[in-house]
């Protein structure tokens, strides 16, 4: 009987899965073409991840057309936060991306200040971390930091839209996003001094969670406090507060340097 009925429906149950995948993939080419992220396409291969050994050796790529001259300044400031955390901070130059990775994973959407005509391409994480992830293994270096001029979205959550920063602490990776950090987006005039300080402070937040972890500091003036928006971002200091110090410290005397 069990037979029989195989027999019957089996053909028909076979022909059902045929037009699902032949739907599956009209979706796909067609989520493709409208540009909306396919999370799948940036599922992040790496090494078995080895533990984070301090210090260590930090790298930095720039992503977009960016203006690398203050990578010195960046230098200088981390070296004066994390002082003996890193061997060196190597300035890896620009990654370009091709066309056709460009166009991968992105999203089109307003800007959320003003809606204007024209929607910005936005781009997921994930698309940088793989990228920073072999970079990483590469160079040999324990953590890597990347810094871009293109808009950035979250690919743990594809809601959170025109990020200022993002970490990945199983990958030691992390990456910086200018564009919201510029007057110009808020249809203010150009600004480098405040350009520069608000960079600042977001490069060492992120290298804050690679080297303290995920949590946010409570202090409003302390670098790791989490900032919604760009007057908080203004509001507190380029300096973790006595508090992170010590944590900070813990750390130092853990690895014993
Ligand atoms: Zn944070
Ligand atoms: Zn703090």
């Amino acid at each position: 009987m069990t037979a029989t009925l195989n027999l019957l429906v089996m053909p028909k149950l076979q022909k059902y899965i045929q037009k699902i995948r032949r739907y599956k993939v009209k979706l796909t080419n067609l989520i493709n073409r409208i540009g909306i992220s396919y999370p799948i396409e940036f599922e992040l291969i790496d090494e078995i991840p080895k533990e984070l050994i301090l210090p260590c050796h930090l790298g930095i790529l720039f992503f977009g057309d960016f203006d690398t001259f203050f990578f010195k300044k960046i230098e200088i400031n981390l070296n004066h936060v994390f002082d003996s955390f890193f061997f060196n901070i190597r300035n890896l130059g620009g990654y370009n991306f091709t066309i056709k990775l460009f166009y991968k994973g992105v999203k089109k959407e307003y800007r959320e200040m003003k809606k204007s005509s024209n929607k910005i391409k936005i781009h997921p994480t994930n698309k940088f971390y793989q990228i920073l992830i072999n970079k990483r293994i590469e160079e040999n270096l324990g953590m890597i930091l990347a810094i871009t001029d293109l808009p950035i979205f979250s690919s743990n959550n594809d809601n959170i839209l025109f990020l200022f920063g993002e970490t990945h602490l199983k990958h030691r990776c992390c990456i910086v996003s200018s564009l919201k950090l510029k007057e110009q987006f808020y249809y203010r005039p150009q600004n480098r001094a405040l350009f520069e300080e608000r960079i600042l402070k977001e490069i060492i937040h992120e290298i804050g969670h690679l080297t303290l972890g995920p949590n946010h500091c409570h202090n409003h003036f302390c670098v790791m406090k989490f900032s919604k928006d760009i007057n908080e971002i203004d509001e507190k200091k380029k300096e973790l507060c006595e508090t992170c110090k010590i944590k900070l410290n813990k750390i130092r005397k853990k690895y014993n340097f």
